[in-house]
């Protein structure tokens, strides 16, 4: 039975890629060189393979992989129609890995250390349905991206998450996982917040990060926005309450200040008070303005969650494997 194979599992390394004609190649050979001495090893069955979601690229890299698809039947190609995004292209990879007793994603870059999947490997046979990659070090981050990613641990801390630190998608999930996260039809995707929250047991593999080896961060300033707004708006209604919240201090200030104002009325002061009166509109403007940006963060989940759009459209599925059933 599938998912029971502890000892040695049908193992799928889920790849992302975007735009990675620049590295593509070199990290397929890493990877499948990876797979080899773990099937030799005995570590994981001869049916393990590395699975990369092309997710939309608009270089070569589809091109490059199938070709490497055709020729090598370690490696399957799921191509995905337009650029879904990094956790959809994940997803993508998970859902479509229907052979594998367990999945581990990593992104193409070769940035995570690829010798942790021994580790991740061991904590489950040991009993581990989850093991999170934890990186050691950011020092192959530039200034900006290390000091982003402390704020929004921060933030999301604040705002009430449980994320793991310093955890990207380097990730062992099990069978039993996978099909559990099928029930799970949110659109509005964030794995290192879902994943933890289903209460799977897990355990913790550190790895040092390297640069990368080539080509240049498909992350951009408006991606990792949108990473850290649904990493909050997908699981906190936080921020919500934190409105009300300031709602509801504003509202008795003002009340201190009408019975204050009034009392000056009565003792018939005039108030001269013009850069007051600015600042507090300026500011509570400011606070309003928010707030209903926040909200409408909300509603424009709501709104996409209803639609209830598949995440992603697989365009074709190309390996070796296929060809030959095909050829049949
Ligand atoms: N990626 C993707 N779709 C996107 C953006 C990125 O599949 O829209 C992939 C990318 O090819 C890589 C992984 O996600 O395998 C992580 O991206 P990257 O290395 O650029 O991010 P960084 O390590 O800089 O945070
Ligand atoms: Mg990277």
């Amino acid at each position: 039975m599938k998912g029971s194979n502890r000892e040695c599992p049908v193992l799928y390394l889920v790849v992302p890629c975007y735009n990675e004609e620049a590295i593509i190649l070199e990290s397929a050979r890493v990877m499948k060189e990876k797979i080899s001495e773990l099937i030799q090893a005995g570590t994981i069955d001869k049916n393990s393979k590395v699975l990369f979601v092309n997710d939309g690229s608009k270089d070569k890299t589809f091109a490059l992989l199938s070709e490497a698809a055709r020729k090598d039947d370690s490696f399957i190609v799921v191509s995905l129609v337009g650029n879904a995004g990094h956790q959809n292209a994940i997803w993508a990879g998970m859902m479509t890995a229907s052979k594998a007793d367990v999945v581990i994603t990593i992104d193409a870059d070769l940035q995570q250390d690829i010798n942790a999947v021994a580790d991740f490997l061991e904590c489950y046979r040991n009993g581990a349905e989850v093991v999170y990659g934890v990186r050691n070090n950011r020092e192959s981050d530039g200034t900006f991206k290390k000091l982003s990613a402390l704020a929004y641990y921060k933030f999301m801390h604040l705002m009430g998450s449980r994320i793991l630190k310093n955890h990207a998608d380097y990730r062992l999930i099990s069978r039993k996982v996978i099909d559990a996260l099928k029930e799970y039809n949110e659109s509005n995707l964030f794995l290192r917040g879902l994943i933890p929250s289903l209460g799977f047991p897990s355990d913790i593999v550190y790895f040092d990060t390297k640069e990368r080896i080539g080509g240049e961060t498909k992350y951009t300033l408006s991606k990792m926005l949108k990473l850290a707004t649904d990493g909050i708006t997908s699981f906190t209604i936080r921020p919500l309450r934190i409105i009300s919240f300031a709602g509801f201090i504003t509202m008795l200030f003002s009340i201190i200040l009408i019975i204050f104002s009034f009392i000056e009325w009565l003792q018939g002061k005039n108030v001269p008070g013009y850069t007051t009166l600015l600042l507090v509109t300026l500011f509570m403007s400011g606070i309003i303005l928010l707030s209903l940006g926040v909200i409408g963060e909300y509603l424009g989940k709501i709104y996409l969650e209803t639609k209830s759009r598949p995440k992603y459209l697989i365009d074709c599925v190309i390996s070796a494997a296929k060809e030959a059933e095909d050829d049949d």
